[in-house]
């Protein structure tokens, strides 16, 4: 393989934040993008924890296959789908501003990508209870009250048609939100009814829960407040 000369690295290397959001189609057209580059350009986090660590709410095998086998194959879609588009961005968020712009492939692997990376870190064997603090504050001041929330978040992630994921987000206003969106599709995405940067999310696809639960989403809902990461909840919070 050529060298790749400086200038170009330093082309590559310097857009990276802002032309990712640019459609497919431009990004194709810029020469300084195109240049070959070494290794996959996403890898997968380690589990913050053992894919046993959140029983009985989430069963081990469930976990292993999950991370393992789904999150690992919409990763690998995504490194095969940039490197034949000639995307070089490692920041898959900035896809997602103009994502109606893109192939659907992309579309899927990316936020299946994103929203993984971001589901485990929602989750510890020591989580779960109610949120104090700022996040108490928020929850209480957007829906009245924690139980409140919490049904309408339940709702939100039972009523989602299909496989999809809820969410908690915070909106342009500076208010919090709960929605969801079908397949791998997030807030962060052009395409989504809800918009803001995502504060919780719960993947309510089949593969999440189905070998413990079966057909019974709604238990698999409630168990997932059993093993809430709440500090993630205020990390995100801000
Ligand atoms: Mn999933």
């Amino acid at each position: 393989m050529e060298k790749k000369s400086s200038r170009r690295d330093f082309i590559k290397n310097a857009s990276i934040g802002t032309l990712g959001a640019i459609a497919l189609t431009q990004l194709n057209s810029l020469d300084a993008l195109a240049a070959p580059h070494e290794g996959p350009l996403f890898v997968q986090a380690a589990l913050p924890y053992d894919y046993k660590a959140l029983e009985p709410h989430i069963d081990a095998m469930t976990m292993e296959i999950h991370y393992s086998k789904h999150h690992k194959g919409y990763i690998d879609n995504l490194n095969k789908i940039c490197a034949e588009k000639n995307i070089h961005t490692h920041s898959v968020e900035s896809l997602f501003p103009a994502i109606s712009t893109m192939p659907v492939a992309l579309r899927n692997n990316a936020g299946g990508h994103y929203n993984h990376t971001l589901f485990w870190t929602m989750m510890t064997p020591n989580g779960g209870g109610e949120p104090t603090g700022k996040v108490k504050t928020a929850i209480d001041a957007a829906f009245g009250n924690f139980n409140d929330f919490k049904t309408k978040f339940n709702e939100a992630a039972k009523s989602r048609f299909g496989s999809g994921w809820a969410w908690l987000v915070l909106n342009k206003e500076g208010k919090l939100e709960i929605g969801s969106t079908p397949n791998q599709d997030n807030p962060l995405m052009d395409v989504s009814e809800v918009k803001g940067t995502p504060i919780l999310c719960l993947d309510v696809w089949e593969h999440a829960y189905y070998l413990k639960y079966q057909n019974k989403r709604a238990d698999y809902v409630n168990a997932f407040w059993n093993v809430i990461n709440w500090n993630t909840v205020a990390a995100r919070l801000g």
